[in-house]
């Protein structure tokens, strides 16, 4: 109830605000030394770019493009690249952020970035999509690198655009340069360099820790339900790899509307519906429409948010009528909805571990490109178990030492393993 009249009363706080705040209550927690802290709670470089780009009816769009690097003491700056109406400075600079924590956390030799478009590509032709990315890589120029910074798929990016960023970073390259530089771009179709295993690696991770999180909670992944808001790249993902176990899908939501089922909705189905249309919207099941308040109070065991950031604050957070909340998207907590979790004994497993799948898999797909080699499927998935299981076990533990949060507990991670690497090289000069 005070969460709910503070939300009413207080100007909302902005995505980077909320990362600081997080960040600071972690930071306290381990007495973070205050030189490190204040270099943590900037970003390296913010590049905003303005580049034309000629549509098919021969005018030209002046289009806003992105790349924040949030830090790269870890190793070259690592993120995705988003295509969205949304996407600010301010959004950027938070998911670059997360990306420094999530690299930390994993243990992969990367730091944090992240960037994107602001446009909405669902109003644009294939054609003119290629050049504003193409256009895009260009004037990004050298901010880009394959051993600097290197992006990957986020929401409405695919294979595809890293394909065409890839065509186009090679195309500015001396001829006997370009074979070496594969890398600088993953999350590639595997034709073009990309690895097995990447396209699923987000959902794949998210499902691996619901099975770690079930294991130490004694909960039953084959007699689960649960819901997802995003049947994208990642949410559809979770519903195809958590089919066969025995979970049952009980609502979806996307950008066109909610479904919902009780006896359970054909993931299977649904994407292939998906993949034809690009929406949910028209699926041609068995299921009712509902509103996203009735969405949002669907009754099931856990909830996989997989869409976009603040979904769930102060207003929603009090309806969620499920255990356990598994972050596959950026964000989607805000730090009230989260307060009002906490005070509701719903557990989170925060984005910055629960999401980090991708991200390994991109690093798999890195070294692969580097050492001119092409990875089983097995050996991708068994790799990325073992990461995960090694991060999930280093969130435990801190959050038992701290007796904190998962959310604190992760940041806590992130952040001991950048102090210990700046204390162990200095600040220069
Ligand atoms: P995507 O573009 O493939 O899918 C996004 C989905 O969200 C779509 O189904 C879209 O309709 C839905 N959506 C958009 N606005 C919505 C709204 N207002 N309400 C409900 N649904 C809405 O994107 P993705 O790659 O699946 O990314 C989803 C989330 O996962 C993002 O937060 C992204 O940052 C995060 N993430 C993605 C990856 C990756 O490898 N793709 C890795 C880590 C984290």
């Amino acid at each position: 109830m005070a969460a709910t009249a503070l939300a009413a009363t207080a100007p909302k706080k902005n995505l980077y605000e909320n990362v600081l705040e997080r960040f600071d209550r972690a930071a306290d927690l381990i007495k973070l030394d205050p030189n490190i802290r204040v270099i943590l709670a900037n970003s390296n470089n913010e590049l905003k770019v303005n580049f034309p780009v000629k549509l098919d009816s021969g005018k030209v769009e002046v289009f806003k493009g992105y790349r924040i690097q949030h830090n790269n003491a870890l190793g070259p700056y690592k993120g995705g690249l988003r295509f969205h109406p949304a996407v600010n400075t301010d959004e950027v600079r938070a998911l670059a952020a997360w990306m420094t924590w999530k690299t930390a956390i994993a243990g992969i030799p990367y730091g944090g970035a992240k960037g994107g478009i602001q446009f909405d590509p669902f109003n644009y032709s294939d054609s003119e999509l290629e050049r504003i990315t193409r256009r895009f890589t260009f004037a990004l120029g050298d901010n880009i690198g394959p051993e600097y910074d290197i992006p990957a798929p986020d929401v409405n990016t695919n294979a595809q655009i890293m394909a065409w960023i890839l065509d186009t970073y090679l195309s500015t390259m001396p001829p006997h340069e370009r074979q070496r530089c594969t890398h600088v771009v993953t999350g590639k179709p595997i034709l073009s360099g990309g690895s097995e295993g990447r396209e699923k690696a987000t959902g794949q991770g998210v499902v691996n820790l619901i099975e770690l999180w079930a294991r130490d909670h004694d909960f039953a992944v084959n007699t689960s339900t649960y819901f997802v808001q995003g049947y994208g790249n990642v949410g559809s993902w979770v519903a195809r790899l958590l089919e066969p176990k025995g979970a049952v899908l009980v609502a979806v939501e996307d950008a066109s509307c909610a479904i919902t089922n009780p006896n359970g909705l054909d993931a299977q189905a649904l994407t292939k519906h998906v993949e034809a249309t690009g929406a949910i919207k028209g699926f041609a099941g068995n299921y009712s429409e509902v509103d996203h308040a009735t969405f949002m109070s669907t009754q099931a065991d856990f909830f996989i948010p997989a869409a976009l950031e603040g979904q769930i604050t102060a207003e929603t957070a009090p309806d969620l009528n499920v255990k356990v909340v598994f972050e596959a998207a950026n964000g989607p907590t805000d730090p009230d909805g989260g307060r009002i979790l906490r005070e509701r004994g719903i557990d989170v497993l925060p984005d910055i571990l629960c999401n980090s799948g991708g991200v390994i898999v991109s690093y798999f797909e890195w070294l692969q490109n580097k050492r001119s080699e092409f990875w089983e499927l097995e050996k991708v998935d068994g790799k990325l178990l073992a990461k995960l299981s090694h991060a999930y076990d280093n969130v435990r533990a801190a959050a038992g030492e701290f007796d904190c949060d998962w959310r604190t507990a992760a940041y806590v991670v992130a952040l001991r393993h950048l102090e210990r690497v700046y204390k162990e090289r200095g600040i220069f000069p």
